[in-house]
């Protein structure tokens, strides 16, 4: 029996070749994985008639660690995300996204090192909105003039913004708990607490609780969104691990993988209690599927973030190493690291895979 038993779900778009392309790099570790692969997304509501099969589900119940290739939304299906449900249905409340800068990648910094702990089951995202012109819409404007002063004009949607000591706690717990286990010295609460009192003014009380039991192990601060926004831009190097809610964290995901050379290289973890799931950040890009094209270093990176919480540290150390060598050299790289997209000597996502496995067996 293989070591480490993981849930392989290749997904839909560009998905399989950039999952296949990590797979292979991982594999070249010398790990003992067994790879069980299930299947979510368009291709499978195609074959089974279902966009997420039990299977996956149980597959990831039963492995306990799953990598997944991106998976596109279909518009108007009235399903929302298979991304979503999968964080949901395993209660995966964490999402981590380490930014860091490599040498060779493009970008306006060279020294980014930060990480992103963003909450993952609350917030906006939470999915309880209300419609515009329905009867549900209509008696919940209609109970909130009753109790409270404000009044929502009759021509409007609303989304619920739910934030909790429970949810609040946690996952600031988590981010402290990575601080410590990565040697981090600061955590940062994103918020606007000033504003929305009762919900970030709610998150930034709990934080400052929970600071409270790492105190002289771990640096605690707080910043408003905007503010962060702005020095994140101005000044990255004086953060570290900066923890979330929801939709803060996922715009400034995207803001932080735009530091260190965009999506292509941004990878990410879905983390609950004992149970992990490992992706990239960018979707499944429909236009480039079957094309060989797309950078699969996002995967691959996320792989290492998998090895890491595997604890298989060498291999993580070997995987991570070879793919930087790769970008450093610059040569056997995806057309999207290159200065002008129709470069002729840009690579395939296999080629980049290639070269990454053939640095993994020299530094093995
Ligand atoms: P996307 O990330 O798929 O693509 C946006 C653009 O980014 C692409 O057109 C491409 O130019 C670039 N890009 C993305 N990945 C790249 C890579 N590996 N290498 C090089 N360039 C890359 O975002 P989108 O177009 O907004 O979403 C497409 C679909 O993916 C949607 O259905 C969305 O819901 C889904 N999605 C899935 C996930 C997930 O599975 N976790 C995450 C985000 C989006």
């Amino acid at each position: 029996m293989a070591k480490h038993t993981v849930t392989y779900i290749p997904g839909d778009g560009i998905g399989p070749e950039v999952s296949a392309a990590a797979r292979r790099c991982i594999e070249a570790t010398g790990v003992d994985i067994k790879f069980e692969e299930v299947n979510a997304g368009s291709d499978t509501l195609e074959k089974t008639g279902t966009l997420l099969p039990d299977s996956v589900l149980d597959s990831i119940r039963k492995n306990k660690v799953a990598i997944k290739g991106p998976i596109t939304t279909p518009v108007g299906s009235g399903f929302r995300s298979v991304n979503v449900a999968l964080r949901r249905a395993h209660d995966l409340y964490a999402c981590v996204r380490p930014c860091k800068s490599y040498a060779g990648v493009r970008s306006r910094y060279n020294d980014i090192d930060l990480v992103i702990v963003r909450e993952n089951t609350e917030d906006l995202y939470a999915g309880i909105e209300f419609e515009i012109n329905k009867p549900a819409t209509a008696e919940l404007i209609g109970t909130i003039k009753n109790l409270s002063k404000s009044t929502i004009r009759d021509d409007s949607g609303i989304s619920i913004k739910p934030i909790s000591v429970f949810g609040t706690r946690r996952i600031v717990k988590f981010a402290f708990e990575y601080a410590l286990a990565h040697n981090r010295r600061k955590v940062t609460a994103v918020h606007k607490a000033n504003i929305m009192k009762f919900t970030d003014g709610l998150f930034l009380q709990v934080a400052r609780e929970v600071a409270k039991e790492y105190e002289g192990k771990v640096e605690f601060e707080d910043r408003i969104v905007d503010n962060m926004c702005m020095q994140l831009v101005q000044k990255p190097e004086l953060y570290d691990v900066l923890v979330l809610p929801n939709l803060y964290g996922d715009i400034l995901s995207d803001l932080c993988a735009g530091l260190v050379g965009g999506l292509g290289v941004a990878p990410g973890a879905n983390i609950g209690d004992g149970i992990a799931l490992f992706e990239a950040t960018h979707g499944s890009a429909p236009k480039y599927k079957g094309k060989n094209k797309v950078n699969p270093s996002a995967m691959i990176l996320s792989g290492v973030l998998m090895l890491e919480y595997l604890k298989e540290t060498k291999a993580a150390r070997i995987l991570e190493q070879a793919t930087a060598e790769v970008f450093k050299e610059g040569k056997a790289v995806t057309y999207d690291f290159k200065e002008d997209r129709d470069d002729p000597t840009a690579v395939g996502t296999s080629e980049m895979a290639d070269a990454i496995i053939a640095k993994v067996k020299k530094l093995k």
